[in-house]
């Protein structure tokens, strides 16, 4: 990372653990694509970390079919929507939700032009109109909110429900090619008048409207004209020619959209949060091994290019995104699975001969059975910063050693995670502490 923030998120070192598959078809293809899948969820069940996996788009990276593996994160870089019931997860960018859509009305009033003077937003505008008129209170569901946009050098006029914002990622889907919001002055010329006063009667360019408020009647919206909106505009009536297609920016406690959940699709909220990327598996296809060449002789000695799938995880974020979930007010909490020491040992009072021989004969035996030990026999620093800094570091199991228990030839044990403390014989030290972590 050129630039490390967010604590342990990003550290200055990225390690990547990559891996390529090549398959002679896309039904093997399939296959080593599963079996890493599985391979990649037991890694992470394994480190005890809470992630999800979001089903994205390859983009950039070609092929078809990849999958993300992500942990809920304030230093994430991706916004993702997710829901916790039924697993349904997509980046933001291609995220859909269940919202109620506007229904047409049955009669369509006419065509009105109504001053609005300094009405810039659509909350501003349902203010206006209901003070005006008490009887004529709207609310957002009756606003086009519109907003214009540059696409190939020509306008398009975006509008959407109420206050809905545009999801600028689904428009340039949509349309092919980027996008870029019209500038102030260019909206005068396009338009006649001024954000705030843009709408889709008399709009002489594209015209682009969200799905839920297709066909819709009785709208407000503005009037290309400084100062002016208009009531009652019928998108069937009133303006020719409109594109329908989803453009809205999924939000937190919208319905999720899974169908395939349940009889009746899934009926939980949705809950829109950043996340970070742990991991990540490709489908590659034929692209790279077609561009430069790598091809394969069959039985009939006939050349096929070779079917390729990509493999990576960060390294350090697994352990970074392992400690976001797993920590208290004095450090980390390691499991053994990702501990970089199974024990910590402190040593209490080192400059003790008792307890010096003891704790290096502790550290000794637990070392030669396996255990990795970090051994704390610094002896110009009191008890109380050791066992502060056991917490800090986190280790799963802390053996405290020191002059008064050992004279009963006992040695503390304390569970980091649970805060635990109890004496154990010395002799018995080995066997409580492999039953703690292998239990
Ligand atoms: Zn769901």
């Amino acid at each position: 990372e050129p630039r490390p923030r967010s604590g342990v998120i990003r550290t200055r070192q990225f390690l990547m653990k990559d891996a390529y598959s090549f398959d002679i078809n896309q039904d093997e293809q399939n296959k080593s694509y599963n079996k890493h899948d599985s391979a990649y969820r037991n890694i992470f069940d394994r480190c005890k970390i809470k992630y999800f996996v979001v089903g994205a788009h390859s983009g950039a990276m070609g092929g078809s079919g990849s999958e993300e593996f992500m942990v809920k994160s304030d230093a994430g870089e991706d916004t993702v929507a997710h829901c916790e019931s039924c697993g349904y997860s997509a980046n933001v960018e291609v995220a859909v939700s269940k919202v109620e859509a506007k229904k047409r009305a049955e009669k369509s009033e006419d065509i009105k032009e109504i001053h609005t003077p300094n009405v810039k937003s659509i909350d501003e505008l349902c203010e206006f109109l209901s003070q005006r008129d008490a009887f004529a209170k709207i609310d957002e569901s009756q606003c086009a909110k519109s907003r214009v946009y540059i696409h190939d050098g020509k306008p398009v006029l975006i509008l959407m429900y109420g206050n809905d914002d545009v999801n600028e990622s689904k428009l340039e889907n949509y349309l092919g090619g980027t996008v870029r919001p019209g500038q102030p002055e260019e909206l005068l010329e396009i338009t006649g008048a001024d954000a705030g006063s843009i709408g889709p009667v008399g709009f002489k360019h594209r015209i682009i409207v969200d799905n839920r408020i297709k066909d819709a009647n009785n709208m407000f919206s503005g009037a290309n004209k400084n100062d002016y909106h208009i009531s009652g505009i019928d998108f069937k009536r009133d303006v020719e020619k409109l594109e329908y297609t989803d453009l809205r920016i999924v939000k937190t406690g919208e319905g999720c959209p899974n169908l395939s959940a349940g009889q009746a699709g899934c009926d939980s909220k949705l809950d829109v949060f950043t996340a970070i990327e742990l991991g990540h598996i490709f489908k590659l296809g034929t692209k790279y091994s077609e561009a430069m060449g790598a091809l394969y002789l069959d039985e009939n000695g006939k050349e096929h290019p070779i079917v390729m799938g990509s493999y990576g995880i960060g390294v350090e974020r697994v352990m970074a995104c392992y400690i976001e979930q797993n920590y208290d007010d004095n450090g980390i909490i390691w499991d053994k699975t990702l501990a970089p020491f199974d024990i910590q040992l402190l040593g209490l009072n080192m400059k003790k001969e008792l307890v010096a021989e003891a704790s290096n004969k502790i550290y000794d035996e637990l070392t030669g059975s396996g255990f990795e030990v970090l051994f704390d026999d610094r002896t110009n620093v009191q008890a109380g910063f050791k066992f502060k800094d056991a917490d800090l570091l986190g280790m799963p199991v802390q053996v405290i050693v020191g002059d008064k228990k050992l004279k009963d030839n006992k040695a503390e044990v304390k569970i980091r995670r649970t805060g635990e403390r109890f004496d154990v014989e010395i002799s018995d030290l080995q066997n409580k502490i492999e039953e703690y972590l292998n239990g």
